[in-house]
């Protein structure tokens, strides 16, 4: 059994997604080893990161500012919301250099197996961006991994947004089932938004 305050920092690590024990014990023994430059290293970088890091009002992206710059940027198409579940999905998205509108992120997606669980993402927040927005909104594109989740969002969300007057696409099958956002190549990124379905 390691000594308390090894035991604590190995268990805050393990809460980190994909990180196991072992890999956390490795962390610690690590910051252990190196010293206090190291840890003042990461100390420096979690405290600004909690300083310095905002929710963007309009997207829920995390960004410097708020609204962030891509809600800011008045050359964007702020007609068109593409939906993501996270925030690391709009750097995907953004390398691709073929998508000019804005994007809103869910912060998740919806677990079917828990429950509905609508109310731990930003789908409330969605429906009322969509509904309330000073542009109007023409089309709304969900980006989401061909994962059980993403349907079930999927569904969720076009239930609650069908209206007239709105488009309602998702991207194009060519993202590999199971596959993610986040880890899809450029290529079939771009692909998979061009080619991009009707709901
Ligand atoms: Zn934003």
């Amino acid at each position: 059994m390691f000594a308390p305050p090894i035991q604590r920092l190995i268990e805050a690590f393990i809460r980190l997604p994909g990180v196991g024990p072992k890999t956390a014990e490795r962390f610690v023994m690590f910051l252990l080893k190196s010293g206090r430059g190291e840890v003042s290293r990461l100390e420096r970088a979690l405290e600004d990161l909690l300083q310095s890091v905002k929710s963007c009002e309009e997207c829920h992206n995390f960004s410097a500012l708020s609204p962030c710059e891509i809600c800011a940027d008045s050359r964007r198409d702020h007609t068109t919301i593409c939906v993501v579940a996270e925030p690391q999905d709009i750097i995907a998205i953004e390398k691709t250099h073929d998508y000019k509108g804005v994007y809103h992120v869910l912060r998740g997606l919806i677990d079917p197996l828990i429950d509905a669980g609508t109310h731990q993402i930003k789908a409330a927040e969605l429906i009322t961006r969509a509904k309330n927005s000073e542009t109007p909104i023409v089309e709304i594109i969900f980006a989401f991994d061909p994962t059980i989740e993403g349907e079930t969002t999927i569904q969720y969300l076009n239930k609650q947004l069908k209206r007239e007057n709105l488009k309602i696409t998702r991207l194009a099958t060519g993202l590999p089932s199971g596959g993610s956002v986040e880890y899809a190549d450029e290529v079939t990124l771009a692909g998979a938004l061009r080619a991009r379905q009707n709901l």
